[in-house]
């Protein structure tokens, strides 16, 4: 079974075998991180312009991506 994920390099759709946890472009040799599906992610709003952001559980501050403002994330939940 295989996935897709763009690489962050050069922007080109790459294939990687599930369960993988990170692929390597073959055509700019970036090593792309693979969000793995059961990673614990959580979600909060943000406080300055109430979008939700997605964050990875353990992070201790999520910046949103709109507005920049500096999030603290409720960490202690699992
Ligand atoms: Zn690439
Ligand atoms: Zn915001």
């Amino acid at each position: 079974m295989q996935s897709q994920i763009v690489c962050s390099g050069c922007r080109s759709n790459l294939l990687y075998p599930r369960g993988a946890t990170n692929v390597c472009c073959a055509l700019c040799n970036t090593i792309t991180q693979v969000p793995l599906p059961g990673m614990d992610m959580g979600q909060l709003i943000c406080g300055g312009c109430r979008t939700l952001l997605m964050y990875t559980r353990g992070g201790t501050s999520v910046r949103c991506s709109c507005c920049h403002t500096l999030n603290l994330a409720p960490g202690i939940l699992n």
